[in-house]
């Protein structure tokens, strides 16, 4: 299928502009990405060189700093960063907390909080889970007691995203015990670093500290950091899920990771043997191909229907859970394909300005990414609660 002509200028356009501007370390950072999370300080530096460029927040209005690009414009924009292999920009700051500023904020918090979000000034990280609330977040506790014109915060938080980087946090916390669990809270941002607050990393899989757990004891924030009104933070926390309604690229990224899978397979070893020579190997990446294809697809689908006025409903969800599951896969198979060298253990080498190793890039990433990627069907609204949700859009339907 050919492209639509200025659809090929704006690609050209991108490509040349991720060329000219992306320096080696944001290269070497985004070849070196093991998550969903880039590595912090080299994601920002992009962010900030986007930022400057007007290009870093595709799905906010134009008057606040979106590009004012189609759906299109988008999916292209995301394909070539990703083919590029850039660091793919943390998404605290602009799909999280910038929509529920932009949805709910005072005139006052859009002035001063919008525009040090889309630079990178200020980071973010989301403070909404909870050692007993997750799929079930309404189940919250970390309390937020009034004392005059400030809450008193109590409790905990978990699995904070880079909450060690952060300078802000935005939190859901319990303001009322009244009534369902949904209707008593409260949607909060905070200082990082106040008195009476302590960030605790936590190792993961892959050995890297990316998320944390952050303590509360008689921390004391103003309520003029409200955002939305007193026990009506359920509703801010739902706009923001709606806010990048059909914004799924999960394709953009999947085909070209499959290409350089394929790049990899071709490679002749001192043995004059390639991978792809193996036919069951060669199958299993075929399949692979047309699954990737099948994301990238079923998103275009999707954002088509967007034009049309139709709602993505329930493949939302079908697309977190067919998304996640060939990520999964393509780890898998990139681990096979790597083989026994991908059993090297050695995070200094993934440092971003290491000394050469012995090993390649592909060996030293497949097994972190590998270990990483099972985290996939879990964050984001885990795959099982995504079925339930399917199942209950389908039958409903
Ligand atoms: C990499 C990563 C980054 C994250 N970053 C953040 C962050 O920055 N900020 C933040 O607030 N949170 C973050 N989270 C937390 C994430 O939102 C939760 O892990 C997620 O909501 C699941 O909650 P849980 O871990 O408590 O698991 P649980 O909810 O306890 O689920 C455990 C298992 O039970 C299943 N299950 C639960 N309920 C149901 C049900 N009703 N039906 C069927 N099965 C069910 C789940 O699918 C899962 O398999 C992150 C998580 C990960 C993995």
């Amino acid at each position: 299928m050919t492209e639509d002509r200025s659809l090929e200028a704006f690609r050209d356009e991108v490509r040349a502009f991720i060329r000219e501007s992306a320096t080696e370390e944001i290269r070497e950072a985004g070849r070196k990405t093991t998550s969903v999370f880039a590595p912090f300080k080299q994601a920002m530096a992009w962010q900030r060189i986007l930022a400057d460029k007007g290009w870093v927040a595709p799905s906010w209005p134009q008057e606040y700093g979106g590009t004012g690009w189609s759906l299109e414009q988008r999916y292209v924009f995301a394909q070539e960063c990703n083919r590029a292999q850039m660091p793919p920009i943390l998404p605290q700051n602009l799909q999280m907390v910038g929509p529920a500023i932009l949805g709910f904020g005072s005139d006052a918090q859009k002035e001063e909080l919008l525009p040090r979000m889309l630079s990178g000034e200020d980071f973010w990280c989301q403070g909404y889970s909870e050692p007993g609330a997750g799929s079930d977040l309404a189940a919250l506790k970390c309390r937020a007691d009034r004392d005059g014109d400030d809450y008193i915060l109590n409790g905990s938080k978990i699995w904070t995203t880079y909450a060690q980087h952060a300078n802000k946090m935005f939190a859901l916390v319990r303001t009322s015990s009244e009534g369902k669990p949904q209707q008593g809270i409260t949607f909060l941002l905070l200082d990082m670093g106040l008195p009476g607050m302590e960030v605790r990393p936590i190792l993961g899989l892959d050995g890297a500290p990316e998320q944390c757990e952050v303590f509360f004891s008689d921390v004391r924030v103003p309520c003029a950091n409200r955002v939305g009104e007193e026990n009506e933070g359920w509703t801010v926390a739902k706009y923001v899920l709606e806010f990048e309604r059909g914004g799924s690229t999960m394709g953009a990224w999947l085909v070209p990771a499959v290409e350089r899978l394929r790049e990899q397979c071709e490679q002749v070893d001192e043995l004059g043997q390639r991978r792809l020579d193996d036919p069951v190997l060669a199958r299993r990446l075929e399949e692979l191909e047309i699954e990737a294809l099948a994301v990238e697809h079923t998103e275009k689908r999707v954002n088509a229907g967007l034009k049309h006025g139709q709602n993505p409903g329930p493949m939302a969800s079908l697309l977190k859970i067919l998304g996640t599951e060939v990520m999964q896969r393509f780890s898998e198979l990139q681990l096979e394909v790597t083989g026994l060298r991908s059993l090297v253990y050695d995070p200094g080498a993934l440092e971003i300005g290491a000394a050469p190793s012995d090993f390649s890039e592909d060996e030293l990433l497949a097994m972190p990414y590998y270990m990483n990627t099972r985290a996939a069907s879990i964050y984001a609204g885990s795959n099982e609660v995504q079925r339930s949700l399917l199942a209950k859009a389908v039958m409903a339907g």
